[in-house]
């Protein structure tokens, strides 16, 4: 699964900085785009089974969606792709380009003593 490697590559980044920095950490925020989606649940419950028996237990993830971005081809408005309302917010023009989708990214880490 997805979500899966996706843990096991975002707890051993956070093991060895943990290490680096000699501190417990206590929560982390990652980002992911539209295409590399992340299911919340499934992420959370497969960094818990990661972590569980490492200093990482316990810790909190945030997952931060990004929304896709896509340029109308009409008037160059950069707008945010709704699956919804596939049309320009500006000009209702449905051709548009997209923008390159986010990458997934650990974003933060948060150690107990509030350095990062
Ligand atoms: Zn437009």
């Amino acid at each position: 699964m997805h979500e899966t490697s996706v843990a096991e590559s975002i707890l051993s980044t956070i093991l060895e900085t943990a290490g680096r920095v000699n501190a417990q950490p206590v929560g982390a925020t990652i980002s992911c785009g539209q295409f590399n989606a992340l299911n919340d649940e499934v992420m959370n419950f497969a960094f818990e089974t990661a972590a569980a028996g490492t200093v990482c237990e316990g810790m909190t993830l945030t997952i931060r969606h990004v929304p896709l971005r896509a340029t109308c081809r009409q008037c160059g408005t950069t707008f945010e792709f709704d699956i919804y309302r596939p049309v320009c917010r500006q000009c209702s023009s449905a051709e548009f380009v997209f923008k390159p989708d986010a990458p997934l990214l650990l974003e933060t880490i948060e150690f107990k003593d509030g350095k990062e």
